[in-house]
């Protein structure tokens, strides 16, 4: 029986997969599976002939000449959610399938979100760097208020904010969402409340997290605007795409406290991050880390090599992509 080739892309300059272990005790005998190390998209051109699928594990962009040098790939799997390094179009035009793995760090950035939020509101930064410089007041951190009972509005309700509507509502939390694309009755489902337009949740949270794709209509969602827009003090989390909030708008606002504190695991230009938005006691910012443990990578690479497995299968593929998708 001939065996089908996979190929797991990876980069040779900020490698992660070093075996192929995970991907052949899914796949099975009836395929060969090989890691291939590169740094730009050149190198693939003429070394995936005979390659019936591929993993794309790093960002290496899969472009228009590296699809049309495939000549027996039936299909791509995106290991992450974006999937922008990789030319659909083309792809479908050739007959090759394409899908992610959108649900891997699902539990991981609902869990970050709730984590900024909690350790904003315990304000555990300004304590630590209290307790640091060698105090130990239980009050020189200012007024923190009672979590329960506050509101958190969620923009965007897919896997990860309805995910973290089950987290806040355990904490006491009164949960809103605006999401004007999800179906009618899922605020039933979650037992939340829907707001029909974005100000109708900025102005009735304490806290805000954002949970939106970032795309052409979404970019800036969160501008001068909209912050004006909140409850003064309200505290903004962002752990979706840094694009999504307009960042000088974003210093004005801490510099006036309209906005009172923010948690970003995402910047605009990461990882550049504006020096205005560092050192401050009210900012927490991590590395656009919300996503990682080593079981959401573990699942990303399990759930990567399901994908070409159903593929092979003729089975429905749960997580095919689609070209003009977001
Ligand atoms: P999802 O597709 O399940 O949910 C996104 C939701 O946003 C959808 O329900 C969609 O209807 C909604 N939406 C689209 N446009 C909107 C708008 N203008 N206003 C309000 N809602 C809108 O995606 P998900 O798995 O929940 O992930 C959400 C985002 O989190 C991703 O797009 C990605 O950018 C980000 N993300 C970040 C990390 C990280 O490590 N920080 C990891 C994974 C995903």
């Amino acid at each position: 029986m001939l065996r089908k080739k996979v190929v797991v892309i990876d980069s040779h300059t900020n490698s992660y997969v070093s075996d192929t272990g995970p991907e052949a005790s899914i796949l099975g005998n009836g395929f060969e599976v090989e890691v291939l190390k590169v740094a730009k998209p050149e190198e693939l051109v003429g070394r995936l002939g005979g390659v019936h699928g591929i993993i794309s594990w790093h960002l290496v962009p899969l472009t228009t000449e590296v699809i049309e040098s495939l000549d027996a790939c039936e299909v791509i799997v995106r290991a992450a959610v974006g999937f922008d390094n990789i030319d659909v179009q083309t792809a479908r035009a050739r007959g090759i399938e394409v899908c992610n793995v959108p649900d891997y760090g699902t539990e991981e950035v609902a869990d970050h979100a709730m984590a900024m939020l909690l350790a904003l509101a315990r304000r555990l930064k300004s304590t630590d760097e209290h307790v640091s410089k060698g105090g130990w007041n239980w009050n020189a951190i200012g007024n923190p208020k009672r979590i329960r009972g506050t509101t958190l509005g969620i923009v965007g309700f897919g896997r990860i904010g309805s995910a973290l509507s089950v987290r806040a509502k355990a904490f006491g939390l009164d949960v809103l969402f605006y999401d004007p694309y999800v179906a009618s009755g899922i605020e039933k489902s979650f037992g939340v409340r829907r707001t029909e337009s974005l100000q109708e949740l900025l102005a009735g949270s304490d806290w805000i997290s954002l949970h939106a794709p970032l795309n052409p209509a979404t970019r800036d969602l969160v501008s001068a605007r909209e912050m004006q827009a909140m409850k003064p003090g309200a505290v903004l989390i962002n752990s979706a795409r840094g694009g999504l909030v307009h960042t000088p708008s974003l210093i004005d606002a801490l510099d006036s406290g309209q906005v009172g504190a923010a948690g970003l695991d995402v910047v605009a230009e990461e990882p550049h991050i504006p020096a205005p938005l560092l050192l401050r006691s009210n900012v927490i910012i991590s590395p656009h880390s919300a996503f990682y443990s080593t079981d959401s990578i573990g699942e990303i690479r399990h759930k990567s090599a399901w994908n070409i497995r159903r593929h092979f299968a003729r089975q429905h593929l749960r997580d095919r992509v689609e070209a003009n998708a977001y």
